[in-house]
């Protein structure tokens, strides 16, 4: 990808914001009391929400518990399950919008084509659907699961009936009577499996790996509890540390393996206790340690398979035909529609092969294979951009909002840092390098590389760039404090 030049620059900002999901938002709230009114929200679809307004298949719902999955600093007593639904959370994001008065600053259908560094003028120019705008901060807030991947399935083109994605479900297909393929068993498949399952006529679900999947424990919240939440002080704030305590110490069992057995013994009772057919159980057995995959909750998607109009075909889709699917086996499934539930492109940062340096080299480039972060957030040679969501910030044991609320206390104080010596900020390179080593050495000895899978965790080149491999009490300690030695400040006239 090369960099374009700018024509017209129609206008400038002190901070702009490129995604409207949690983070985006979240950014907005947290650093525009920093920049007061130049604040720009660019999102390139026609509302906010992030993959909570893309993700509306039947059962969509988060699975850390919601009094966890949202914002200390907005909370909600509204929650109706311990698990709220995508409505739910989607319907809280457009509130946290309204509430804090960013709508007027969001743009939407604005999608960003590409950033560039302009060194002399110490900005970003940025060039969007609509234009070219300059800032002197970015925060780049574009997800890192917003890019549904279909396989490069042989002949998928010519199939005659509905074809989809989970995140782009199509709810103009009626899929009652009908023979439905789902391919991929990952934490969308197994929400939406048990929802249609009863409405189609046959189901036959492609699986190449099956997932560990436990008890989900899902409840209504009463209204008392409701209420309670709403007005009882403390109470809010004791039940989600509760929880946070209870996730936090779970991450012992990722750090040393070993102790997943305990879980596995759970997760292997709950799958007997729903599958009494000895061959179906077979299929559904795991064959790696738990948690080097992500963990998945349902108390419906076993019974779910385990009735008489499902079939679960191991080893994956060998090709599509014009009438049906024909699996590894070579065996032939006459269908009606194909869902794919195959999730998401992992394989790059959205956005980050057209952000480009002061000398016109993306930042995907620059990275290689492995992306790296100073904190997951800055990165040495792009002043004034901060990643959420960047490499080694998505978790394996409990909600990321609690890391990108480390990360905005981190961002906040790196622009108050920049803006009070009047210049841009970036991490040393010594500074990411010692990060990353960091990283790498937290990692060691952990499931995520011991377990004996393959997962999106790692990166081509088998290092572990997407999961912050500690507990969100050491991110936030490293985050709490800026340290002006791990930074570089380059004022405006070029100076360090
Ligand atoms: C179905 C589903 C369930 C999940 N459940 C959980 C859970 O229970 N717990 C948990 O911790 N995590 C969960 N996650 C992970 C989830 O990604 C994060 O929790 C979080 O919501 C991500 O927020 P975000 O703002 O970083 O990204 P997103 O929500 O992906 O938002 C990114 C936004 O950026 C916009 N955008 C992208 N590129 C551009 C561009 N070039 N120009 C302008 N706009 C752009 C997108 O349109 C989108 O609105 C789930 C993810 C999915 C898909």
């Amino acid at each position: 990808m090369v960099k374009s030049e700018p024509t017209e620059i129609s206008d400038h900002h002190t901070l702009a914001i490129i995604g409207s999901g949690f983070a985006g938002l979240g950014a907005a709230i947290k650093l525009e009391q920093l920049h007061g009114g130049s604040v720009v929200i660019f999102e390139r679809a026609s509302s906010v929400g992030g993959v909570w307004r893309d993700n509306d298949y039947p059962g969509a719902a988060c699975d850390v518990q919601s009094v966890l999955y949202s914002y200390s600093f907005a909370p909600s007593h509204r929650w109706r399950h311990t698990y709220a639904r995508q409505a739910e959370i989607r319907l809280y994001l457009e509130d946290l919008a309204r509430a804090h008065g960013l709508m007027p600053r969001i743009r939407t259908e604005h999608a960003v084509e590409s950033l560039s560094w302009d060194a002399d003028a110490s900005r970003w120019i940025l060039d969007t659907a609509r234009g070219w705008s300059t800032a002197n901060h970015v925060v780049l807030a574009t997800g890192s699961l917003a890019d549904p991947t279909l396989p490069a399935i042989d002949g998928i083109d010519t199939f005659d009936g509905p074809v989809f994605h989970s995140s782009q479900w199509n709810h103009d297909v009626d899929l009652s009577g009908k023979r439905v393929a789902v391919v991929g068993t990952g934490a969308s498949a197994i929400q939406f499996v048990p929802k249609i399952q009863p409405v189609v006529k046959s189901l036959t679900l492609f699986q190449r790996t099956a997932p560990w999947v436990m008890p989900r424990n899902d409840r209504p919240i009463s209204e008392s509890t409701r209420k309670r939440l709403g007005s009882v002080p403390g109470y809010r704030r004791a039940s989600r540390a509760v929880i946070f305590a209870k996730r936090e110490i779970k991450l012992l069992a990722f750090r040393h393996p070993v102790l997943m057995r305990i879980g596995e013994r759970e997760g292997r009772a709950h799958l007997r206790h729903a599958v009494s057919d000895p061959a179906l159980r077979e299929k559904l057995s795991p064959n790696y340690r738990m948690g080097c995959k992500r963990i998945l909750l349902s108390d419906e998607y076993y019974p779910a398979l385990a009735q008489p109009n499902v079939s679960v075909e191991n080893g994956g889709v060998a090709k599509v035909t014009p009438t049906g699917v024909v699996d590894a086996a070579g065996g032939v499934h006459e269908v009606d529609a194909i869902i794919f539930g195959t999730g998401f492109d992992t394989s790059k940062l959205p956005l980050t092969d057209r952000v480009f340096d002061e000398n016109g080299q993306s930042m995907a480039d620059s990275w290689g294979t492995s992306p790296r972060a100073y904190l997951g957030t800055t990165v040495a040679g792009f002043p004034n951009l901060y990643l959420m969501h960047g490499p080694n910030i998505a978790l394996g044991h409990t909600s990321v909002i609690m890391m990108f609320e480390s990360q905005l206390g981190y961002i906040e104080r790196a622009m108050k840092h920049a803006v009070d010596a009047s210049g841009s900020i970036e991490p040393t390179p010594e500074a990411q390098a010692e990060y990353s080593a960091d990283i790498d050495e937290l990692t060691g000895g952990t499931v995520w590389t011991s377990g004996g899978c393959s997962s999106w965790y790692l990166d081509p080149s088998g290092r572990n760039s997407n999961l912050w491999p500690g507990s969100i009490l050491g991110y936030r300690t490293r985050t709490v404090r800026f340290d002006p030695t791990q930074h570089l400040v380059r004022s405006s006239d070029g100076s360090r």
